[in-house]
């Protein structure tokens, strides 16, 4: 059983957010709380709960996820400079929404990745 997030609620036009981009497999939209001038969030239309939960059928929306990453970068002007793509998974990883979710963020520098 999935769990309905508030990111399932978006994707079926029940909550509203700033979307800027849809197709049959993704979602994109702007984060609530940005870390950064851009901080888009792509999700699957399909509520896949983490990235552990993933499997070999999920490879098309997987790829999809990255490419419109890509693009949405290009659109929003941040590509030359360089950005960050990011997946927290579970716990550990510090996902606070249980509905599978990549994180595009840039439009200054945004560090080293982890602090020690
Ligand atoms: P996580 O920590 O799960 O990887 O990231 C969840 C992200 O979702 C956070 O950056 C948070 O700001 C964002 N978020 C949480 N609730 C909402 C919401 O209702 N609308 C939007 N647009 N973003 C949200």
């Amino acid at each position: 059983m999935t769990i309905d997030t508030i990111f399932a609620r978006i994707v079926r036009g029940d909550v509203p957010a700033d979307i800027v981009y849809r197709d049959d497999l993704v979602t994109a939209f702007r984060d609530i709380r940005p870390l950064a001038p851009t901080h888009i969030l792509i999700v699957p239309n399909e509520a896949i709960p983490t990235l552990a939960d993933v499997s070999a059928g999920h490879e098309p929306v997987l790829g999809r996820m990255l490419r419109v990453a890509a693009d949405l970068a290009a659109r929003e002007g941040i590509a030359q400079g360089g950005y960050r793509v990011m997946i927290n998974c579970r716990d550990h990883g510090g996902q606070e929404v249980y509905h599978l979710h990549l994180h595009l963020l840039g439009g200054r520098p945004l560090g080293r990745m982890l602090g020690r």
